[in-house]
């Protein structure tokens, strides 16, 4: 008989694990705990605001190349969208100033060496520092590799690094801040574009995924939580969902694609993150005005993205943990007063909605990264998968589908 592998969530780790193994001709069969798909990155209708909205804004590198294979595989590469070239426009809402960032294809950053390209108010020379975190040791945290102070630091490595690490930069790991850079700026423009789910998260990165693996036959079951792993050695035998148990043949494997919280309370001693950063989204029904970028960035403001969706404008805050207690109406007002600012939309409140994932990504210091464990468990036939595994990135849509293509590879 033919071996199962068994994906226990449905977020985009076992998403991508689930739909690299069907196309290799595994049978699976995916369990997932809630009523939906997608975990920290999904799409769902709020009846607030009456239409369907992410959980969180999620940005994309054009470099983010196992994303984009994902994508591909699914025949969604055309869900996700953004300019031609590597431009992101920027507003100081301190003094009003603008610009806009435009990094040049290939690879020798000419883009640092043009005024009218590079972060304004700096110098080429103040970039070379940067490259400090290319070789930063593992247990480096930024703020002691680079001490990077003015403008440079204010208006591009900040808001960078903030929005990939999801922690002050200071406080966060050099290696994963230089695994960024080695990706994205290293590589020049055509790694650096901005992408995004412009019709939303659900229908360019979950949906498609669970259409694929409906007509192959392989329908996730939803409602489907593991309680508990019976094992004897060190094989599992059997997976306890509480109503239900399915005993493991002998070829059959299991990936646990589940936050790191609900991983180490099913296997026993594994060594997993246990610190969390918060991300604040806010969603406001309104068209965007005429002119608004699709993403502008926000320097001295609470608020630090702005994005132009149909008929909405949604805005991200990361390491949010410090308005996690504000009251809900106090933040849609802060935040509304600074987009209306930045954008020209008229300074009432329109109809909002505000989302805050109190455990968005693991806290991305080095002593937390230095707790992620690899793929491999104490069981021979359990491996792990998510965004929070030793994948060299921070908690990305990147670094989850990264980890659930290097489960499925070590299933084969
Ligand atoms: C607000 C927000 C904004 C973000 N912005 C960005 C961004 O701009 N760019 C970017 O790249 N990334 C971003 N991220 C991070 C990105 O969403 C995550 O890295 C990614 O979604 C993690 O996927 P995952 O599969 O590893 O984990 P999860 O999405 O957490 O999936 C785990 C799944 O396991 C299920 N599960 C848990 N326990 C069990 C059990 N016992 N049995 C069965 N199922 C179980 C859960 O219900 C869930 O569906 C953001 C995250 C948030 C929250």
């Amino acid at each position: 008989m033919a071996r199962t592998v068994h994906i226990v969530g449905a977020g985009l780790a076992g998403l991508s694990a689930a739909i690299e193994l069907t196309l290799r001709g595994e049978a699976i069969a995916v369990h997932e705990a809630t009523t939906f798909a997608g975990g920290r990155c999904r799409s769902y209708h709020d009846q607030i605001l009456g239409m369907t909205i992410d959980n969180g804004n999620h940005l994309l590198l054009s470099g983010n190349h196992a994303a984009q294979r994902y994508v591909k595989l699914l025949g969604a590469e055309a869900r996700l969208v953004g300019p031609p070239r590597a431009e992101f426009p920027f507003l100081d809402l301190a003094n009003k100033e603008q610009w806009t960032l435009r990094i040049n294809d290939g690879r020798i950053p000419w883009w640092i060496f043009n005024s009218g390209k590079r972060v304004p108010g700096t110098r080429a020379l103040d970039y070379l520092p940067m490259a400090r975190l290319l070789w930063a040791q593992k247990d480096r945290a930024v703020g002691e590799v680079v001490r990077f102070t003015g403008p440079l630091y204010e208006r591009l490595m900040r808001p960078l690094l903030l929005a990939a690490l999801n922690i002050e930069p200071s406080a966060g790991s050099a290696a994963l801040a230089g695994a960024i850079i080695r990706e994205t700026l290293v590589l020049g423009g055509q790694a650096c574009r901005p992408l995004v789910a412009r019709e939303g998260l659900g229908s360019a990165l979950i949906e498609p995924a669970l259409a694929l693996l409906r007509e192959r036959g392989r329908p996730v079951r939803m409602g489907h939580q593991l309680h508990r792993l019976h094992s004897s050695g060190t094989r599992v035998e059997a997976l306890d969902f509480g109503a239900d148990k399915i005993a493991l043949e002998s070829d059959d494997v299991v990936i646990l694609a589940v936050p790191p919280y609900a991983a180490s309370a099913l296997v026993a001693d594994l060594k997993v993150p246990t610190e969390f950063r918060a991300i604040v989204n806010a969603h406001f029904r309104i068209e965007p005005a005429p002119d608004q970028p699709a993403i502008l960035g926000l320097i001295n403001s609470t608020t630090e993205w702005v994005f132009a969706f149909p008929g909405r404008v949604a805005t991200t805050i990361s390491a949010g943990d410090r308005l996690i207690e504000t009251p809900r109406d106090a933040l849609a007002r802060t935040i509304w007063s600074e987009v209306s600012a930045a954008t020209g939309l008229p300074p009432d409140l329109p109809p909002w909605q505000i989302v805050r994932e109190r455990r968005a990504t693991f806290a991305a210091t080095p002593e937390q990264d230095a707790l992620r464990p690899g793929p491999q468990t104490r069981f021979t036939n359990v491996l792990l998968a998510g965004d929070w595994t030793n994948t060299g990135l921070p908690a990305t849509i990147e670094s989850a589908i990264r980890s659930g293509r290097r489960a499925a590879d070590l299933v084969a």
